[in-house]
Order: C-alpha cells, then sequence, then structure tokens
C-alpha cells in the first residue's frame, strides 16, 4: 500500500493529513472502552483531526453502508456455498458477521470519513495554511 495513499490512511489508522501520525489513541478497536476515540490532533504534524464539533456524525452513513455491504456479502456467499441451510441460519450467519466486525467498521468508517473531506499535505505545513494562520493572528490584533 502506497504510503500517500488514502487507503493507507483508512487502513493503517493514520493522519489524513500527512498519513504519518496515528488518528486513533488505542490502534485496536477491539479495546472497546477506548474504541473510536480520536487524538486531538496529529502528534506528527500537529493538525487537527475535528474541523468542527459533530464533523464525524457523518460516519455512520459510512458505518451503514459497510454493514449493508458486508450483510449483502455473507448473505450471498451462504446461499452459494451452502444452498440447502434455513433462511434462520444465513440471517444467522449475517448478524454474527455484522456483529463481529462492528468495532472494526466503526473504526474504519471514521478513516474514510476523515479522508472524504481531508487531503494530504505532509509533514511539513503548506504555504496556504501558514498565510491562513497569519491572517488569524493579524484578525485577533
Ligand atoms: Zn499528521
Amino acid at each position: 500500500m502506497a504510503e500517500r495513499s488514502k487507503a493507507y490512511s483508512i487502513f493503517r489508522y493514520k493522519c489524513p493529513h500527512c498519513h504519518e501520525g496515528e488518528f486513533f489513541v488505542d490502534r485496536n478497536p477491539y479495546h472497546l472502552s477506548t474504541a473510536g476515540d480520536l487524538l486531538e490532533a496529529c502528534p506528527v504534524c500537529h493538525r487537527k483531526y475535528t474541523p468542527e464539533p459533530g464533523f464525524y456524525y457523518g460516519g455512520m452513513y459510512v458505518a451503514y453502508a459497510l454493514a449493508v455491504a458486508l450483510g449483502t456479502s455473507i448473505f450471498v456467499a451462504t446461499i452459494v456455498l451452502w444452498p440447502s441451510a434455513p433462511v434462520a441460519a444465513k440471517a444467522g450467519l449475517v448478524c454474527l458477521g455484522i456483529i463481529g466486525l462492528a468495532p472494526w467498521m466503526y473504526a474504519i468508517s471514521k478513516t474514510i470519513w476523515a479522508n472524504l473531506f481531508m487531503s494530504y499535505k505532509g509533514v511539513a505545513i503548506t504555504e496556504k495554511e501558514r498565510l491562513r494562520a497569519e491572517q488569524r493572528q493579524s484578525a485577533r490584533a
């Protein structure tokens, strides 16, 4: 996986801005007490992860799409691989798959959502960001 691809940032839980810093407090989504907890800013490039309050509510749409895709895939797989199984068994397998992968899908939905709106900028602060920070400082003074 190329280090500057969005897939790298998404599946390695890396900063969407620099692809080097960690995104979550805990890398393991199955540690349920800290599942989905983001760091406030990237420890490497120091850019914030939350552009506005409630930004990550949109990640639930991604999580929903992932759950539907996973459930459909499991159901089709059971039809192909185990055609004689009762529908209840197929539905049970779908539920087990969705519940079993829910923590992972929750984490990945946040990194996907962040990568939809944040682009790669590298570790060093860009000229545009420097100018914007200067404008903010001069507006305060
Ligand atoms: Zn970063």
